[in-house]
């Protein structure tokens, strides 16, 4: 019978030289006290527990998987909880050639988000059709939903996607609280027939 090994001997991890924690925003502190921006605070935690809703239709989806698997680790960035619940998520990452006829699929995934919620075009197909300059396949998504990041490639290699999604962050990070009451924003939506 094959002998059973227990390891008696565990070894500690280090962990203190491996994990990093999170800038604190920018503000004033003292004794006892903290202050900053409530757009910084927001922005920081928002940044840091993005949910992803993956719409991958073809190849693009691929590159996904393996920047959500070990190797890439998409959960370093506090992501990991994908959805299909577009009604929870805040990140609409789209993967792969949308044909028209699934343009008014995405559009509603895209509407029953709330509020944030920002878009990644993953790759040349989301971004602009890529190869696929015919009849049947829509020129770019943001020919119907408002569009924050392209990641360019066809297909876009893991780093190019996680690069992307930095980006994304990026905008999260420093995004205030009241943009999306904005005049500018309302009339980007409206550019888009969305009220
Ligand atoms: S951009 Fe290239 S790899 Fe990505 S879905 Fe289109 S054809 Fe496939």
């Amino acid at each position: 019978m094959r002998p059973v090994r227990f390891n008696i001997h565990p070894k500690e991890a280090v962990t203190a030289s491996s994990v990093s924690m999170v800038e604190a925003p920018d503000g004033y502190s003292g004794e006892g006290f903290f202050t900053a921006k409530l757009s910084d605070v927001v922005g920081l935690a928002r940044k840091n527990s993005i949910w992803p809703l993956p719409f991958a239709t073809s190849c693009c989806g691929i590159e996904f998987m393996a920047t959500a698997a070990a190797h890439y680790d998409l959960a370093r960035f506090g992501a990991e909880r994908m959805a299909f619940t577009p009604r929870q998520c805040d990140l609409l990452m789209v993967m792969g050639t949308i044909s028209k006829k699934m343009g008014p699929v995405l559009r509603q995934v895209y509407l029953q988000m709330a509020e944030p919620r920002w878009v990644l075009a993953v790759g040349a197909c989301a971004s602009s059709g890529g190869i696929f300059d015919s009849y049947s396949v829509l020129q770019g998504i943001d020919q119907i939903i408002p569009v924050d990041v392209y990641v360019p490639g066809c297909p876009p290699r893991p780093e190019a996607i996680l690069d992307g999604f930095m980006k994304i962050q990026d905008l999260v990070a420093h995004e205030s609280i009241r943009r999306r009451n904005s005049s500018q924003y309302k009339a980007l939506l409206e550019t888009y027939g969305i009220e």
